[in-house]
């Protein structure tokens, strides 16, 4: 699924990530872990092609990122991945079935069937009974299911979280934990940025960061 080799990111002076070499297979679910500001936002910026390293090699879906023009390079990420963040990233007084529906603008699908998509990702996700409902009217953990049922609509093979629970209550992390194993089992590569120390040993694979590096689990 992602494939680096020799992955640098500077922001000006400051090196955020160091030669990271990375392979995450076809259906893993895998944690990243790490003090703040050890590189993890960064990484996963560049895995996800939200950004484009300073050097080295990426591979997406067996995709060569680097030789991709910025039309290419976004098609090919609309179509493969899917992002969940600790912010949920909601649009503030937007219907919930319009806020999942509109993850789907970008890929040309009419707004019929977008609707119909928003249905299905919001009862798999169980909010089935909250499609009209405004955002600020739904607690945390409820928003960000909402969120997970945009990152999902368009059934894409990974999906990459940054803190996903940061912002939740234990109990609402683990049902949103709860419902990224289910997406994992149903076949979706998830990777999971976290700072839960539980979560994280909970699941099969760990990347571990340090100042930019990777220091253990770059392979299985
Ligand atoms: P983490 O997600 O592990 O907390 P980040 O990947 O966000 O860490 O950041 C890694 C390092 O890069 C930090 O020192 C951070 O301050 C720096 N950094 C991240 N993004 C930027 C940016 N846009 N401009 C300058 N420095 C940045
Ligand atoms: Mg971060």
């Amino acid at each position: 699924m992602v494939r680096m080799a020799g992955v640098s990111k500077r922001y000006g002076t400051v090196p955020a990530l160091l030669d990271a070499d990375l392979v995450i297979e076809r259906g893993e679910l895998l944690a990243i872990v790490g003090p703040s500001g050890s590189g993890k936002s960064t990484l996963l910026n560049i895995m996800g092609t939200l950004d484009r390293p300073t050097a080295g090699s990426l591979h997406l879906d067996g995709y060569d990122v680097g030789s991709l023009g910025d039309r290419e390079l976004s098609a090919l990420r609309a179509r493969t991945i899917g992002f969940v963040f600790q912010q949920f990233h909601l649009a503030p007084g937007v219907p919930v079935m319009e806020n999942v529906a509109d993850g789907l603008l970008y890929r040309g699908i009419p707004r019929g069937r977008r609707r119909e998509a928003a249905s299905r990702a919001l009862h798999l996700v169980g909010l089935g009974h909250r499609m009209t409902h405004r955002p600020h009217q739904l607690s945390g953990g409820e928003q960000q299911r909402v969120a997970i049922a945009r990152a999902v609509l368009g059934d894409p093979p990974l999906l990459m979280a940054d803190e996903p629970t940061g912002n939740l209550d234990s109990h609402a992390g683990a049902v949103v934990m709860d419902l990224l194993r289910s997406l994992h089992e149903a076949g979706t590569t998830v990777v999971v940025i976290t700072h839960d120390r539980d979560i994280a040993a909970s699941l099969p694979r760990e990347i571990r960061l340090k100042d930019g590096r990777i220091v253990s689990g770059a392979r299985r």
